[in-house]
């Protein structure tokens, strides 16, 4: 058992630490959200349940908080921002997000640029914005069908407004994935300015 898969797992995927009825909904859990409660909150709570399941003590409970702090708050931050109401009753759970989030690679389906990348580039005020920001947009390559992980692709914002409902996933594709690829290298790697005003 890989403690460090598992422990994302429980923690980003199943959400536990947002309370008893999280952990009570986890398939294999077989005690309800009460006995959870009775069961555990006078003896260290979440904390104690989570060392139980994974078979290990509070120090590694520990260095394993601190070894996936950034991953956390990465993963904490797709779910507070993406994961709304329409796109949970289109995708199911979290979990089956997420996983799709993967599959999507974490970049931009056109110019394939990563969020890490993106990040970089906004931060630095390299894109500089009042409007666009870093994050991947959830595009629905069929904007009538519901949110689905067929019908659905990541999306950088400038890829997203460029494209908007004037251009085709096709077209888009074959004319300007590429040249937004290229600008957004050259711009990370100091090789043109960007100033727009
Ligand atoms: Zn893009």
């Amino acid at each position: 058992m890989d403690i460090n898969k598992e422990y994302i797992k429980y923690v980003c995927i199943y959400r536990v630490y947002s309370g008893y009825k999280e952990i009570s909904q986890i398939e294999d859990v077989k005690e309800t959200e009460e006995d959870l409660r009775n069961n555990y909150s006078n003896i260290g709570g979440i904390d104690s349940w989570l060392c139980e399941r994974l078979g290990i003590d509070l120090i590694i409970l520990g260095n394993l908080k601190s070894n996936n702090k950034i991953l956390k708050e990465k993963i904490d931050k797709l779910f507070k921002n993406q994961f709304t109401e329409e796109r949970k009753n289109g995708f199911g759970s979290f979990k089956d997000f997420y996983e799709w989030y993967l599959e999507q690679g974490d970049k931009c389906f056109y110019c394939e640029t990563s969020s890490d990348i993106l990040e970089e580039l906004f931060d630095s005020k390299k894109l500089n914005s009042t409007k666009f920001n870093s994050t991947l947009h959830i595009e629905r390559l069929n904007p009538k069908e519901k949110y689905s992980r067929k019908n659905c692709r990541l999306a950088c914002s400038l890829c997203n407004n460029t494209k908007s409902d004037l251009i085709s996933k096709e077209n888009y594709k074959k004319y300007f994935s590429k040249a937004m690829e290229s600008f957004l290298n050259d711009l990370k790697n100091n090789k043109i300015e960007n100033k727009t005003f």
